[in-house]
């Protein structure tokens, strides 16, 4: 078997084996710390049963961890000057697939039924490119897929985003969108050493484990979401104020009010005070009023 690509020693042969040069703009910041690659694998509670859905394999370091702990992985890389090598180290792992393409731009849907079929569930594992972080995870959330686990390393202020709870400065739109489905915990913070290159900023590993039902019962997701965009649009202002700037206009600032009081809900109130029960209920109250 080949050996384990995680470490400096290691990734630095491979990526001059091959002549390989690192893109910054594609967030190529690779792991060489098996520990911490051990961590996020096993954060994930796999088995032979499992599949794994990784994104931007890289040269493979999280890929093999991977295989040797799911029944199948399938990892989605964008840069095809990375297929030769994944080749090279994934060689031992016939269970585990490379799919080259944008996985954004991939439909899931046919993925899992392709790949996944077998599997008694699924999860997605990677560290991921950051300068796409937000879009894929709300990619993998509102498409609804069938998830156990997202086990991700982000940037550690965008992990502190996601998990936050009401009140602080990290919480917004974020949190509730992340939240809604899915129940966050941060597994570890990762200094930028153990990456090659090194990142300008701390990582961390976030597991977010996705909930049957969403947090809260909403009529219409699409304008909960707005309420709550509208109510941090500016965090300095007052409930009121954000909802007079985004959702109602002047004439209605009465039945704002009224609506506002029906939920029990102070308007002098700053939108990161709210819970996400207390966003559920103003965009429900909202909805029944316009109807
Ligand atoms: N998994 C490897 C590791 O941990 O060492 C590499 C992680 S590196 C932070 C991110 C990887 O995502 C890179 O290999 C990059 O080419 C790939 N990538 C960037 N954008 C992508 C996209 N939109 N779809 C799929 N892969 C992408």
């Amino acid at each position: 078997p080949t050996a384990d690509v995680a470490t400096p020693r290691r990734t630095q042969d491979i990526i001059r084996k091959h002549g390989f040069t690192l893109k910054k703009s594609l967030g190529q910041n690779f792991l060489t710390d098996l520990n911490i690659l051990n961590k996020i694998a096993s954060a994930a509670k796999l088995d032979d049963t499992k599949g794994v859905l990784e994104i931007g394999p890289g040269i493979g370091a999280l890929t093999q961890q991977l295989a040797k702990a799911a029944g199948k992985v399938v990892a989605v890389e964008i840069d095809g000057r990375l297929l030769p090598i994944l080749e090279e180290t994934l060689q031992p792992y016939p269970h585990a697939t490379v799919v080259h393409g944008d996985v954004l731009k991939l439909d899931l849907d046919e993925l899992w039924a392709r790949h996944f079929a077998g599997c008694s569930g699924v999860s997605v594992v990677a560290n991921l490119p950051y300068y796409v972080t937000t879009p894929i995870m709300m990619k993998l959330l509102e498409q609804k897929l069938p998830l156990e686990y997202i086990v991700v390393m982000i940037q550690r202020e965008v992990a502190e985003r996601m998990a936050a709870k009401p009140g602080g400065k990290e919480y917004g739109s974020l949190s509730i969108a992340v939240q809604y489905y899915a129940e966050p915990d941060v597994v570890a913070i990762v200094p930028p050493t153990v990456f090659i290159p090194q990142p300008n900023v701390d990582s961390a590993v976030i597991r977010l484990k996705l909930r049957q039902t969403p947090a809260v019962h909403v009529e219409d997701e699409a304008l909960f979401f707005e309420v709550v965009h509208a109510c941090f649009a500016q965090r300095r202002k007052t409930l009121s104020n954000n909802l007079l700037a985004g959702l109602f206009d002047k004439a209605s600032k009465p039945a704002m009010e009224s609506i506002l009081a029906e939920c029990g809900i102070d308007p002098v109130r700053r939108g990161e005070t709210l819970g996400i029960d207390e966003y559920a209920r103003l965009a429900n109250a909202i909805l029944a009023y316009r109807k």
